[in-house]
């Protein structure tokens, strides 16, 4: 079976070869700078990178351009207050970002460019579109009239007919219930940062940097645009309605949309108390592979239920496939090869492949990489598995590996597993109790040889890494 995803603009699932045959054009829209980016977030960036991994896999060339978002309503309210230029001001949050995505193994994609530094292409695009009339200027901001687009809301599937016509919203962010002519172009606001423009003084709206900078160096119809679901509306509708407008032509053939992460099945928030940036997670002494096993574990298009316990899990199962690869690497085997299990390990492949083919089905692929190592493990206990199998497993799991991308231990010290910390932790805290404070001293020591700190608080016992 081919290739295929889902496309939210056809609501089916479809067969994908990009348009030229060989190289995917996609853009995916990045982050917005303005703080350390969260696990929702990282859950987004980290189903795109599991999707151009596998399309590398499938033979295809990559050009895959993100965008940060450098400026917005936000960015411009956290400067101001911090008394920072916006580029003071995100130039911080940029570099934890690509910090962040490299511990989690996000492959770069092949071009990233910043809003701030393409305001003439956005303004080009908003002229062709005022050319066109399908804009209105009201108090020296530019809007997108929405009636004069007919298809709007095909991306969305969403009906909006009965609109008032000429009510508008400024705000980037809104709902389909709100849903009007939307801004392209606002009027500069004293204290704001702003452009001097052949548009006027002002800043640009958030959607149209996305299409400006998609179609400056994808071209006007690109093979995938991707963002979590989030961004569907209006976020994307804006951006199909601003480019198809200007150019007359389809805007993204494919659009891939990750579901959102919940934690303990909530909807992640600061007041709610379950806001976990990556940070967050190594101050509690997680590995980024667990991160990155856990949030690649679940196909993109269910929801993700984050837990302290699921990443606890995802440790142990990483652990298992470094003890395999480990087995394979170092065990003296029988000489010859063993037909069954040969037959065993292409069929492992062919099962993951297929798996991922099928709308990039993480969780199949895992159960079939999984089954085989159960299997491959028992018939090496029972002296079936001969040296002659070796290669074909190794590489197996290095195909696995150049999606997953966790086998490799990052620079955290991994000569301790959790449960082995968390074995001597427990120890302490009885060895404490016994009023045995030498034994007690000796474990917080040997933790600290492998980086642990050991706090008492309030609350008992907790670890970090240093
Ligand atoms: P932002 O930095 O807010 O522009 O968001 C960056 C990306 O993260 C976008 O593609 C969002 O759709 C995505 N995103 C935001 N919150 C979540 C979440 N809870 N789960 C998954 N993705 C999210
Ligand atoms: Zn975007």
């Amino acid at each position: 079976m081919a290739l295929r995803f889902y496309n939210t603009l056809s609501q089916q699932v479809e067969n994908f070869t990009p348009l030229d045959g060989k190289t995917v054009r996609m853009y995916t829209c990045g982050p917005t700078v303005w703080n350390y980016v969260h696990i929702g977030n990282l859950r987004t960036f980290t189903s795109q990178d599991i999707l151009r991994r596998w399309l590398q896999y499938r033979g295809y060339q990559m050009m895959h351009v993100m965008n940060i978002t450098d400026v917005d309503d936000r960015i411009i309210q956290q400067s101001a207050a911090a008394g920072k230029s916006i580029y003071e001001y995100t130039a911080e949050y940029e570099k934890a970002f690509f910090e962040d995505a490299s511990k989690v193994r996000l492959q770069r994609p092949e071009k990233i460019c910043r809003a701030t530094e393409h305001i003439e292409d956005m303004v080009r695009l908003i002229q062709t579109l005022e050319k066109q009339g399908f804009t209105y200027s009201s108090e020296g901001s530019i809007y997108f009239r929405i009636s004069s687009f007919p298809e709007y809301g095909k991306l969305a599937h969403l009906h909006f007919e009965g609109l008032k016509a000429g009510a508008r919203v400024d705000s980037d962010k809104y709902d389909k219930d709100n849903a009007r002519d939307f801004v392209l172009w606002k009027a500069r606001k004293e204290g704001e940062h702003f452009w001097e423009t052949p548009l006027g003084p002002g800043r640009p709206g958030w959607h149209i940097e996305c299409s400006a900078m998609a179609m400056r160096y994808l071209g006007e119809t690109l093979d995938i645009h991707a963002g979590g679901v989030d961004l569907i509306f209006p976020h994307h509708e804006n951006e199909v309605a601003q480019s198809e407008a200007a150019t007359g032509k389809p805007f993204a053939r494919f659009w891939i949309h990750t579901e959102h992460l919940m934690v303990e099945s909530q909807t992640m928030s600061k007041s709610a108390g379950n806001f976990y940036t990556l940070r967050d997670l190594f101050d509690r002494g997680f590995s980024p592979e667990s991160v990155r096993y856990l949030l690649a574990q679940v196909p993109y298009r269910k929801q993700l239920n984050f837990t302290l316990e699921g990443l606890k899990a995802a440790a142990t199962a990483i652990e298992r496939l470094r003890n395999y690869e480990l087995r394979l690497k170092t065990t003296k085997f029988a000489e010859g090869k063993n037909v069954k299990i040969e037959e065993r390990t292409a069929q492992a492949l062919k099962s993951f492949e297929e798996a991922m083919d099928d709308d990039l089905n993480t969780a199949e692929a895992l159960g079939a990489t999984f089954e085989y190592v159960r299997e491959t493990n028992t018939a090496m206990d029972t002296g079936e598995f001969l040296a002659g199998n070796v290669p074909a497993a190794l590489d197996f799991l290095a195909k696995f590996d150049s999606i997953f991308a966790v086998l490799e231990p990052s620079t955290v010290d991994q000569t301790i597993s959790l449960a082995e910390i968390e074995a001597l932790i427990a120890e302490r805290t009885q060895a404490k109790k016994a009023r045995n404070f030498q034994r007690a001293d000796e474990i917080r020591q040997r933790l600290l040889e492998h980086g642990i700190v050991v706090e008492d608080t309030k609350e008992g016992v907790r670890w970090k890494r240093k």
